[in-house]
This record gives C-alpha cells, structure tokens and sequence, in this order.
C-alpha cells in the first residue's frame, strides 16, 4: 500500500512532536507500506518569516517572500529525515526542485501544475520514506513560489493523485471536521464524513482545517481524505463523494476573519463601470470575494466587495491609481469585518434557513453589514469582534452541537 501523510506544523512544532511523527509514520513503512510524508513548517515558523520580511521591508516583493517562506518547509523535511535516520529507518527529504513540483507563475497563490514522479518512485522502491516539503513549489522561470497560507494540504492531496496513493491522511491538532471551530465553540460536533462539495464551501469560507485547494483536488481526481489528529489514535473525519450525512439541514458553521469589505460609492451609473472596476483588479491577480452593487443617489450607484485583508493596500492602490477609470465619489474600507457562514446541502430547498440565522443574530444583537448567499451556503458579514459570539449563536440555533 502506499500512503501520503500530510503533517501540518503544530504536528512538528519541536523535537518531541517531530519524534511522534517519526515514530507514526515508521510504524507504517514497518508494515510493508510505501510511505510519502508531507510536512508543513514547524508551529509558527511561517508567521515569524513574514514578520521578519515585514520588519526588513513591509512592501517586500511576493517573490523574495516566496524564496523566503519556503525555508520553513525545507528545516522540518530534513529535521524529519534527520529523526528517522536516527530510529534506523531509511529516509530521504526532497524539496519542490528535487521532485520536482511545477506551478503557475504567481508568487504567494500559485496553483501546483505537474508533478513528476519518478525520484519519489525510486526513492520508495529503495525502501525510503519519502519526506517532502508541502506549500511550495518552481514556476517558468525557475523560482520558487508557495500555494496560499495552509497550502500544505494541497501538497499532500496532489501527490496522492500523481501517486495513485491507497490512502491520503491529513494529520492536524484537532480530531477531524467540526460543525464549527473546536477551539471557538467548545461543543462542536466531530463530523464521520463529510463530502467534498460541503467541506470545499467550509474550507473556502475560513474552515481553515483543510486548504481550499486541497479539496478542490481531491474531488477532482477521486483521492478520498482521512482528516485526524497526529496526538492520538482517535478516527478522524472522512471526506469523499458521497458521504453518509446524517440528513443535517446546516452541516457546519464557518468563519473567516481575515476579511475586509471596499465600497466604491458614488460611480457612474453607466455600462461598464462595474466591467472596469473588476477588471483592473482581476490584472492584479487580486481574488474579489463577493460583490454587492446598490442603488445610489442621482444617477450614481454602490459597488461593495469583499476581499482577504492582506490585499486591501493592494485593491486600494489599483483603484486609487484608475480613478479616472471610472470616477467615483469615495472609497470607503472596513477592515474589522468577518465573514461567519453556514454551509449545508440542503439549504436552498428548505425555507426558514436564512431567518433562523438571522433570528440567532438579532437575539445575540449583532447588526449584519452585508448578506451573500449561494446553493448551499449563507453568509453574512459582520463586525469581527462579535465573530465567535455569532458563530455559537447560529451554531446554537441550528442544534448542531453534541
Ligand atoms: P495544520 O497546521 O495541521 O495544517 P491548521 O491550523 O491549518 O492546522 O488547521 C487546523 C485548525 O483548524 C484547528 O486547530 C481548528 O482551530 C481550525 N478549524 C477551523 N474550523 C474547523 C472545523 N470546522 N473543524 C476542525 N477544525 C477547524
Ligand atoms: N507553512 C505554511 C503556512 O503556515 C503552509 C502550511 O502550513 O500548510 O501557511
Ligand atoms: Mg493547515
């Protein structure tokens, strides 16, 4: 059998826990299976980069971040190797450029293109574990970029596919997939299974116990995922196709604090404002989260949007830059927002959703900034020091607890 186990850095945060996962993961390759190892930087190695680069130069080109951030990666693959060499267990780290691992150009969001097989292929058939660096990867021009906070997991799930591997676990700090949070809402609910299309919506509304991506590749090539703790042996969450729900209405809350709202009052009531607005920032390779356009006065209108926190100077920078572009009145910026969702398949065809989780909200008083809803989700922005108070109101609401 061959395995890829994806550990994320709280899981290898100091040699104790390194020697865990060493000893984990040698209990497999022991059994006879074929074992691929993808590890995250250790605990908060990542954040303390980015400080630095912060402090060194806050406008630090993505580039020079990347070529930075990936060091955290290459200190736990060797670390690992290091602790297994030492249990007397044959292992190898590889870096993206040793496999190598091929990805789109852009620095600090770059989507994994190719992967080849054939050093891991051999290394495994020498009896190695295979310790790979997760969140990294080479674009065209030979340098090194990383796949989006969190991108570990991607890394994990895109070696699965190319590998054809029999089993894919993704090993954090918490046992599995909750109805919300573990660490916000203490009696949150560990979930059996849960399928991909429910866990991508959580994942993309802040769950952030599996990166976005990570599940968007698992769906798309079939690698079903086991999510569970590296600290004890308890069963984790299954994500897959077709999971066994039990019939919840709501299967999880989410939230994501890192979200900032834009409104661009006063443009133009006119065709193709909203056309170069959004065009000039998607030229930025800034993601736009949900759009809002309300009436304004006098012939104007409102365009509202929300976006990930990090990319707020740069949106604002764009639009600054282009005012004659399309002439607006005034940019107005809400940084202390959060985005709290619920997420669950059966929620456009069950009336009585949306005012549950608003009832919730009123009763714990907190206002709703804006409302955005697709098939299977609804989402309210609101502002983000009520984020956890609101996520166990509307958890409370709709029984999802114990
Ligand atoms: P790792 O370093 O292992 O990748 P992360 O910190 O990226 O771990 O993700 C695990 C964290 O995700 C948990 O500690 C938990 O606080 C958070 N989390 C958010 N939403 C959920 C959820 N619905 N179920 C489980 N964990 C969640
Ligand atoms: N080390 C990276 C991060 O902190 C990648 C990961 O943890 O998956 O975002
Ligand atoms: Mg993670």
């Amino acid at each position: 059998m061959l395995i890829v186990k994806k550990f994320g850095g709280s899981s290898v945060a100091d040699k104790e826990r390194i020697f865990n996962v060493a000893r984990r993961v040698s209990e497999d390759y022991k059994a006879g299976h074929d074992v691929v190892v993808v590890l995250s930087a250790m605990g908060k190695t990542t954040d303390g980069l980015i400080a630095q680069a912060k402090d060194i130069n806050p406008k630090a080109s993505k580039r020079e971040l990347d070529m930075l951030l990936t060091c955290g990666e290459q200190i736990s693959v060797t670390l690992m190797s290091m602790a297994l060499e030492s249990l007397g267990i044959p292992a190898v780290s590889l870096n993206a450029w040793q496999v190598p691992m091929r990805t789109t150009s852009n620095y600090g969001s770059a989507r994994l293109k190719k992967i080849d097989c054939d050093r891991i292929k051999a290394e495994l058939e020498h009896r190695k574990i295979v310790v790979v660096t997760g969140f990294q990867g080479i674009n065209k021009y030979d340098d090194y970029t990383t796949l989006g906070r969190g991108g570990s997991d991607t890394t994990a799930v895109a070696l699965a596919a190319v590998l054809h591997a029999d089993a894919c676990e993704i090993y954090t700090d918490v046992e599995g997939v909750y109805t919300a949070d573990p660490r916000v809402v203490p009696h949150a609910r560990k979930l059996k299974e849960i399928t991909y299309d429910e866990m991508l919506e959580l994942a993309t509304l802040g769950a952030k116990v599996l990166h976005n991506r990570s599940v968007e590749l698992a769906k798309k090539y079939g690698v079903q995922l086991v999510v569970r703790s590296s600290l004890n042996m308890a069963e984790g969450t299954i994500v897959k196709e077709d999971a066994k729900m039990e019939k919840m209405l709501v299967s999880g809350v989410a939230c994501d604090k890192k979200a900032a709202r834009i409104a661009v009052i006063g443009v133009k009531d006119e065709p193709g404002i909203a056309f170069k607005l959004f065009n000039m920032i998607a030229k930025h390779n800034i993601n736009i989260d949900n759009i809002v356009q309300s009436v304004g006065r006098e012939g104007t209108k409102d365009i509202s949007f929300t976006i990930n926190e990090d990319d707020t100077d740069d949106v604002l920078r764009v639009i600054d830059d282009n005012n004659g572009g399309i002439g607006y009145h005034k940019l107005d910026v809400a940084r202390d927002v959060a985005k709290v969702s619920i997420v669950g398949a059966g929620i456009m065809s069950s009336p009585g959703v949306a005012s549950r989780m608003f009832e919730a909200l009123f009763d714990a008083g907190i206002n709703i900034k804006m409302i955005f809803t697709s098939e299977i989700r609804i989402s309210v922005l609101i502002n983000e020091k009520y984020a956890d108070k609101a996520v166990n109101a509307i958890h409370d609401a709709f029984g999802l607890a114990d």
